[in-house]
């Protein structure tokens, strides 16, 4: 059975030079709600779903999350509208040995790749499209999901199997590759074995209080770290 391997976008696959994410959802959640969640009490995006940003923002501003939630089609609708104005080729900087890795693990038989990221599910692709890597992903589980990135994973494991036609996948098939401390979290709390690389807004030191199996400064070499994530995954 193929072993997955399970990347984060932001600070993992991809970096933008600028983020606007914060003024969007301020703008949507106004556009809808008549009324401007304070952009400074905002939490850093790093490793949380959009949905759990929203959950921030509804108690911010004293909306039920059942009320905020019940808008849900139509804030990811307009904040994609947002998005696909701002997103463009120049402000995407894949980050180093990106695309080489994933032509390795992509030419493997014996590996498959998915997503576990914060970000919803249309963004997600937009981001990686924009820049030729959403052919790579066939399967995700994203931050429209569940606002907990902790329940993504079963998520994924059910839409990898469907996707793959086997019986099922468990925690030892499968490696979490990602820049935040919520990626570690979220791999440990699932007993997935995690590989952190430190080309987010975390360094080595920072990620590693947080004991991931192993942590890279980046993914440049390419190579090596192919043959790491093989031998983290038990193959040899
Ligand atoms: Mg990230």
């Amino acid at each position: 059975m193929k072993k997955l391997v399970l990347f984060d976008i932001d600070g993992t696959l991809l970096k933008f030079k600028k983020y606007r994410s914060k003024e969007f959802f301020a703008q949507v959640i106004d556009e809808i709600f008549g009324t401007k969640p304070d952009i400074d009490k905002m939490p850093s995006f790093a490793g949380m779903t959009d949905s759990s940003m929203l959950r921030v923002i509804a108690d911010d501003l004293n909306i039920s999350h059942d009320e905020m939630f019940s808008h849900s089609a139509a804030i990811w609708s307009k904040l994609l509208a947002l998005y696909k104005e701002f997103t463009t080729e120049d402000i995407i900087e894949i980050l180093p040995g990106v695309e080489d890795l994933l032509m390795k693990l992509e030419a493997d038989k014996d590996i498959a790749l998915g997503l576990v990221t914060g970000n919803f599910r249309a963004h997600a692709y937009l981001k990686l499209d924009t820049v030729g890597l959403g052919y790579y992903f066939k399967f995700g589980a994203y931050g429209d999901d569940n606002y907990d990135r902790d329940f993504l994973p079963p998520l994924l494991f059910r839409r990898a199997a469907e996707y793959l036609k086997v019986a099922g996948f468990s925690a030892s098939d499968a490696l979490i590759i990602g820049d935040s401390p919520k990626d570690i979290q979220c791999a440990k709390v699932n007993g997935i074995p995690v590989l952190s690389v430190a080309t987010g807004g975390f360094s080595t030191e920072e990620l590693a209080e947080f004991q991931p199996n192993d942590i890279l400064n980046d993914l440049s070499d390419s190579d090596a770290v192919y043959s790491l994530i093989r031998k983290m995954l038990g193959m040899n």
